[in-house]
């Protein structure tokens, strides 16, 4: 950790994109393209200020050990990282819900599931996701059995090929879903992305980064 120099941990696309009007309100400018660069650090207009690009689930890791003294990155993300953690969330603290990226995270099933029926009958469901403790926790308090199938990616291929009876997944549009014939049957909670810090960083590191968090508080869209 270099005390002279901050850093910021970022996922490419949506993320990426909403963060840079707030990263501008703290005067803060990336000098590089991260679509045209393969670049995996980018310079800022400031000497002590920059950008790590890391994949999104990885931001609160590289946060909570200091790789990144900052990073941006969605609620769900944050819950599975704490999940995995124990719910101690290693150090990470969350000061803002910047009210980016916005989308829910919802359970979805093919147009010819009985979602409902299966529900009430007490039926075991066969879950795939890449969100595997918030799908845990949410059909958990509902008193639904599940066999969870954790996926990286393409869930919406899990019910059409027979692997499981149901997904959970980010939705935003809902085209993703209508386009592979799937129906959006519980809304299991909003999200958002937050600024998380790292907290030694936030002592170490307090004339810079302190900044930077009110001129973000400020810029964030109300929820
Ligand atoms: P949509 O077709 O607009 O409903 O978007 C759904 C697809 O985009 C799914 O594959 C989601 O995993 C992904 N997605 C939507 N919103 C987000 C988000 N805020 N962050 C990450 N992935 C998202």
């Amino acid at each position: 950790m270099k005390p002279d120099l901050v850093t910021l941990a970022l996922s490419k696309g949506r993320i990426f994109e909403e963060t840079l009007p707030l990263l501008k309100a703290a005067g803060i400018e990336v000098l590089e393209d991260p679509e045209k660069s393969r670049k995996l650090i980018l310079p800022t207009n400031r000497a002590d200020v920059q950008v790590v690009l890391v994949r999104a689930s990885d931001v609160p890791t590289y946060v909570q050990y200091g790789g990144a003294d900052l990073g941006v990155c969605g609620k769900d993300t944050l819950i599975e990282h704490q999940a995995e953690w124990g719910g101690a969330g290693g150090g990470l603290y969350q000061p803002l819900d910047l009210n980016i990226a916005k989308c829910r995270m919802s359970v979805a099933v093919r147009a010819d599931f009985d979602y409902a029926s299966a529900v009430r009958q007490g039926s075991r469901l066969t879950v795939a996701t890449k969100y595997t403790a918030i799908a845990r926790e949410f059909f958990s308090a509902k008193g639904v059995h599940v066999d969870l199938i954790k996926l990286y990616g393409s869930m919406e291929l899990a019910p059409l090929t027979g692997l499981a009876d149901a997904i959970v997944d980010l939705v935003s549009t809902g085209n993703t879903l209508k386009a592979n014939h799937l129906v959006e049957v519980e809304r299991i909670m909003d999200i958002s992305s937050r600024l998380v810090v790292n907290q030694a960083a936030l002592k170490l590191k307090r004339a810079t980064i302190k900044p930077i968090i009110e001129a973000f508080a400020t810029a964030a869209q109300p929820a």
